[in-house]
């Protein structure tokens, strides 16, 4: 069954239970990137002019089910009134025996912001006790975090299951919109660049990506795996045992399919994290002590030249430990190929905090098709899963 829209449900005079992910960094009590809260302004500007009282919820951090201050959202609460040009209330207990009497109270339309729900343990449970409380407040419930979507906590999936009217946000629409677009008839050539830390933490994507992709592109840590299946030293480069055959699978899916794997060629090693002896080595000179950082300046000629030819790209993980300035080029280089191949016609998705820090840095993030605001959740939608958030938005009561 389809998920509905907000437009397709009627909030006027409603109470809206709405999830959103203001998972906001900040530091010295500031938020330094705003993203994720003006991600979520169009849709309650929506639910307001339509005349909804707003319930807002969502998590921040991982205070691992304990109250804690540093992980509080009253910080969201300001710059949310802020962007809005509206009073924002701040409830702090979603549990306190008064709550559906102070809920009366507030006018229609009205936004009021909940302390962060991951101060409840039953939040990660995914309790029903916890979640039929909740519903129980509201009369819709709308979703537009889709960085939770892949979890199956109560604010996600419990809640929407009991409740009879449910749509997804304007920023979960558009999410849907591209990411189905790269799993349903995508242009071809289609190329995948995947990087980061773990082979295992993409191996669903990678296997799914195998039956629309003409080139997989592998850099970053989880090359090294790769790199090995095939004989190669390593060092001490970052590396998955129980990973090796899956690799060598993905090799012999990749020849079946005439999928087009590359690996870097040189890399960019380093004995330590920090940076000492710092070298360029061709892949098959890597020594024993050797830390593989990032790839070199002929993988990143390769994957430039394949993302030139390309219709669709998908882009997820650094290609190098970018955190260290001297191991960040591999993954700037390939953030300026993509946008330079939108420029050039290309429809490209880039996912993943790393993925696009790197191209905010380089004021790139508008010279690409789209931004996803998912990590995990992308990489699930790509792998050919049914989010449970998005599950639970289609289900009839
Ligand atoms: P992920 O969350 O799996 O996308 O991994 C992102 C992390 O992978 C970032 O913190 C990167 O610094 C790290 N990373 C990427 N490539 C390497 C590498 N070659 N060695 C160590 N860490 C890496």
């Amino acid at each position: 069954m389809k998920i509905k829209t907000i437009r397709d449900i009627d909030v006027n005079n409603k109470i809206v239970i709405l999830r959103v992910d203001y998972n906001v960094p900040v530091i010295d009590n500031k938020i330094t990137d705003d993203k994720r809260i003006v991600a979520t302004l169009e849709t309650i500007k929506y639910l307001y002019e339509n005349n909804a009282k707003i319930l807002i919820l969502s998590h921040r951090g991982r205070p691992k089910g304990e109250r804690n201050e540093k992980y509080s959202l009253k910080i969201v609460k300001y710059v949310l009134q802020k962007k809005l040009g509206k009073e924002v209330s701040f409830f702090d207990d979603i549990l306190a025996d008064n709550i559906k009497e102070e809920i009366e109270k507030l006018p229609f339309p009205s936004i009021t912001l909940f302390e962060n729900i991951r101060f409840y343990k039953q939040e990660k449970k995914g309790e029903e006790g916890f979640a039929k409380h909740i519903a129980d407040l509201g009369d819709v419930y709308v979703n537009d975090g889709f960085a939770v979507c892949h979890r199956k906590h109560a604010s996600v999936y419990q809640i929407p299951h009991l409740m009879k009217e449910k749509a997804m946000g304007f920023l979960i629409e558009k999410e849907v919109e591209h990411l189905s677009s790269l799993i349903n008839n995508p242009k071809k050539p289609y190329i995948f660049i995947i990087g980061g830390a773990k082979v295992s933490t993409k191996l669903d994507v990678l296997k799914n990506t195998l039956n629309y992709a003409s080139t997989i592109i592998i850099g970053g840590g989880l090359a090294f795996t790769f790199l090995k299946s095939q004989g190669f030293e390593i060092g001490k480069s970052l590396f998955e045992e129980e990973m090796l055959d899956e690799c060598e699978e993905i090799f012999k899916i990749a020849e079946k399919k005439n999928v087009n794997i590359l690996l870097p060629v040189d890399i960019i090693v380093s004995k330590t994290l920090e940076g000492e002896n710092i070298r360029t080595v061709q892949r098959n000179q890597m020594e024993t002590d050797d830390l593989g950082l990032d790839i070199g300046p002929m993988s990143i000629e390769i994957f430039k030249g394949a993302v030139n030819t390309a219709q669709t790209i998908v882009w997820n993980g650094p290609m190098g430990y970018f955190e260290n300035d001297n191991f960040i080029k591999g993954t700037e280089e390939i953030a300026k190929a993509v946008a330079e191949k939108t420029k050039n016609g290309a429809y490209s998705v880039i996912g993943g905090g790393d993925s696009s820090a790197a191209l905010h840095k380089l004021h790139l993030e508008n010279d690409v098709s789209f931004v996803s605001t998912g990590g995990g959740a992308m990489l699930e939608y790509l792998s050919g899963i049914e989010l449970p958030g998005l599950n639970a938005l289609k289900e009839e009561k």
